[in-house]
């Protein structure tokens, strides 16, 4: 519940001098929108939100924001869904990242990037385009607007986690600005200069998935990779899901597999129902492939458009790398005859291909086909423990499928391979107004065709409970989550021992608790 916020604070003259008069926001209506995320409003308005523009300027806002007795909470893209940004009490600065976005070094040579925390993942793919080179682990689909900062405090994973895994194994270090405002270098990153490997014991990890608990990531170092000289896409129709779970688990650990992931019935009708989303992707596509007849034939996109989805049950995606495109072709033909004796039919393999080919486009994924509110949860399984998950989810949302279909509750489970683990993520779509997070990321013309949405509260109920049930059969499966904020526990699931060293740990680095308090507890 949002409260009457910080109002009437004044906001410290050292934080607006840090910052300057244009790196600092107090308007109500626009704290709202930067503080509320896909899940819900902030349980406070922050005071202000301040957007620093050099390192030092950051540094210097976050010790003016710890003396003045204020918490300290980050914000990259906003495009998370556990309230890691959304101030649970008042007294709080929301530090937009947003100007801290550079490209600050490419080098091929030595195999790394560093970018500032704010560039979001389209900036750095587009720096990286032509020096045939980027990072194992490329990404999340929301990458168009979440930034690199966002991802590392997430460990997310999507783009090259086939083979990649998480976005941990790609980073190689990090500048941290702790709630006193040092900086503190971690793994390669030395001021000035770029070691080859850590120097003895590593604090990097520690920052990886903290949701900001543990200080403002300023700068990242990336791990470069030469990106493959050819790649081969398919796809694969299902009947039953867990036979296609078997299927995909199975080809955990496959070499040159870069995406590979499920839709379901429900996931095939939001894409043919979207008016904004897939399609426009795929018309921005096949509009550069109808330009040059290389492209087009690279692109190879069947010209029933996406119309194969409505044969399909369910259905599985292959992007495979290779060292050049015949080594990837084989591949994948490696791959689609196991699929095939698992039970697979072959499907044309545009999905994939074209979101392989735009992996970074504008956010159309924040409301559903038509308008609706969308809200996921996610849980990383262990191999083999993916499809009794599967199967628990499938019958608890049975039990309720009466009460979904009377509110216009759907769900769809979107199921992620790593080569380690399977992300198994269940997303509710519900017919509802636009909340001000809406309002500020969805798209102009989303906004335009869905803002006269009416409140619907019962559909709204019924979803937050069904989060919380599917939350639940995640973690009694041994699910971990990648974006704990404020919603997943994770002191409860620790051991005490474990627990201790976490509260010792952040109390060193965070005496007076400023940074994000509400994250990483529970
Ligand atoms: C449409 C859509 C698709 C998505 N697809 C994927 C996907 O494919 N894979 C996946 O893993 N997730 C996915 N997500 C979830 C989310 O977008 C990712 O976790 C993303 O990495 C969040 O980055 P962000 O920049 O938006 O971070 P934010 O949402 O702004 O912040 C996330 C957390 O990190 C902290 N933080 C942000 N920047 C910093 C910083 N510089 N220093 C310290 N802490 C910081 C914040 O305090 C917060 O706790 C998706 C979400 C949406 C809406």
């Amino acid at each position: 519940m949002m409260t009457g916020a910080s109002a009437g604070m004044p906001v410290p003259d050292r934080l607006r001098a840090a910052v300057g008069a244009d790196g600092i926001v107090t308007d109500p209506e626009r704290l709202a929108g930067l503080s509320h995320d896909v899940a819900g409003p902030a349980g406070a308005l922050p005071l202000c939100v301040v957007a620093p523009e050099t390192l030092p300027a950051l540094q210097r806002a976050v010790a003016a924001a710890t003396e003045s007795g204020l918490a300290i909470v980050p914000r990259g893209g906003g495009m998370s869904y556990t309230g890691g940004y959304a101030p649970s009490a008042e007294g709080s600065v929301l530090f937009d990242m947003s100007r801290l976005s550079a490209v600050a070094e490419i080098d091929t040579a030595n195999r790394h990037a560093i970018v500032e925390a704010g560039c979001t993942w389209a900036s750095l793919h587009d720096a990286l385009r032509s020096t045939g080179f980027r990072p194992p682990s490329f990404g999340p689909l929301s990458g168009g607007a979440s930034t690199v900062g966002g991802a590392v405090s997430h460990n997310a994973m999507f783009f090259g986690s086939g083979s990649a895994g998480s976005i941990a194994g790609s980073v190689l270090g990090l500048e941290v600005v702790l709630s006193d405002g040092r900086l503190l270098h971690t793994g390669v990153l030395r001021p000035e200069a770029v070691d080859a490997l850590p120097h003895g014991p590593d604090p990097t990890g520690l920052f990886v998935g903290d949701c900001g608990a543990f200080g403002v990531k300023a700068r990242i170092a990336l791990r470069l990779a030469p990106v493959a000289g050819g790649e081969a896409f398919l796809s694969t129709a299902f009947d039953d899901p867990l036979a296609m779970l078997d299927a995909q688990t199975a080809l955990a650990g496959r070499p040159g597999l870069g995406e590979c992931f499920s839709f379901d019935r429900q996931a095939h009708r939001n894409i043919l129902d979207r008016r904004i989303g897939f399609r426009e992707k795929l018309g921005a596509v096949s509009g550069v492939a109808r330009g040059t007849g290389g492209l087009a034939r690279a692109a190879r996109l069947p010209a029933e458009g996406l119309g194969f989805l409505e044969r399909a049950d369910y259905s599985l995606h292959l992007s495979v790398d290779g060292d050049d495109a015949r080594h990837a072709a084989a591949r994948a033909e490696a791959l689609r005859a196991e699929l095939a004796q698992r039970g697979g039919a072959d499907l044309p393999d545009t999905i994939p291909r074209v979101t392989r080919a735009r992996p970074f486009g504008p956010i159309t994924a924040l409301l559903g086909p038509r308008g609706e509110n969308w809200l996921p949860v996610h849980g990383a399984l262990g191999l083999a423990r993916a499809a009794g998950c599967m199967a628990a989810l499938q019958d608890r949302f049975q039990t309720v499928a009466g009460d979904m279909a009377e509110a216009g509750v759907t769900c769809t489970v979107l199921t992620v391979l790593a080569p380690r683990c399977v992300l198994v993520e269940p997303q509710f779509f519900w017919p509802d107004r636009l909340s001000p997070f809406h309002l500020a990321h969805a798209t102009p013309e989303q906004v335009r065709l869905y803002r006269e949405t009416p409140e619907n509260p019962r559909a709204r109920a019924l979803v937050f409970e069904l989060r919380n049930a599917a939350a639940d059969i995640l973690q009694a499966h041994g699910a971990a989550h990648m974006q704990i904020g404020r919603y997943y526990p994770l002191l409860s699931r620790l051991t005490p021992a474990q627990a201790d060293i976490h509260r010792r740990i952040r109390a060193a680095l965070d005496p007076d608790g400023r940074m994000n308090p509400g994250v990483l507890e529970g």
